[in-house]
């Protein structure tokens, strides 16, 4: 079964014709000996064939399903199913629905997704955590809706200790390497179990005005979870797959 005609519309018009890893048109008018060249590629997230990046068996449908799929430029279709241990499944979902929210967002005319790309990492670990929060004077934070008691108890729970160790950030760098190192591995941690729970975490970091005239570096975090992940993994032969299972 190949991908049907309705699913290529769909991804290509909610990708806004551009790459969801680095935003470059995909038909491009400006190559001259190719008029109106099509630079954009139909990745598969989970590979079609065994062997292949990130392969799971799947039923054919699902394979081939919207939720499968991602439309790339041909640079970073071949980077992302080089290193298929740096773009996991989880990553690449959550790839995809932030461009998809920045293209509806641009549609719209809102102005609900920073256009400056602030957002467009993906926080695995305290090493990617930590240099976000560390001296950070404000949070900004965003998080799915219609969450159940416990899976909005765990958010608040990572959201604390996240704000917990910024408000220290300082005294922890004054102690050294080892303290660092220390918080790094408690957010880690964090970060493990919000995504055993199928939360996916971007991050980044901005000048943000702060009252008085003063603006300051804050933290913007957001927590997603990635559409149609589970919907997915269920269909999974043998059970679902824990998300460290992927890396
Ligand atoms: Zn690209």
């Amino acid at each position: 079964m190949a991908v049907a005609d309705e699913t290529r519309k769909r991804l290509w018009a909610r990708s806004g014709n551009r790459c969801a890893v680095c935003r470059q048109e995909l038909v491009r008018a400006d190559l001259e000996e190719v008029p109106g060249a099509l630079v954009g590629q139909e990745a598969h997230i989970i590979a079609r064939s065994p062997g292949g990046p990130r392969y799971e068996p799947l039923a054919p449908k699902v394979r081939d399903g919207y939720a499968n799929l991602i439309l790339l430029c041909a640079n970073d279709h071949t980077e992302v199913d080089a290193q298929p241990t740096r773009y996991t499944v989880e990553h690449l979902r959550a790839i995809k629905h932030r461009h998809e929210q920045w293209v509806a967002a641009r549609l719209d005319g809102g102005d609900s997704v920073s256009e400056d790309g602030t957002l467009a990492t993906l926080i695995l670990s305290g090493d990617d955590l930590w240099p976000l929060l560390a001296g950070a004077l404000g949070w900004q934070i965003g998080m799915p809706e219609a969450l159940s008691d416990e899976d909005a108890d765990l958010i608040d729970e990572s959201m604390q200790l996240f704000t917990d160790w910024c408000d220290i950030s300082s005294d922890v760098e004054a102690q050294g390497f080892r303290s660092v190192r220390d918080a790094k591995r408690s957010l880690t941690g964090q970060l493990n179990q919000m995504a055993a729970a199928g939360f996916v975490v971007l991050g980044g970091r901005r000048e943000a005005a702060l009252g008085a005239g003063v603006t300051g570096p804050v933290v913007v975090l957001e927590v997603v979870r990635p559409e149609g992940l589970e919907a997915l993994r269920v269909s999974v032969p043998g059970g679902a797959a824990a998300p460290g299972d992927m890396r």
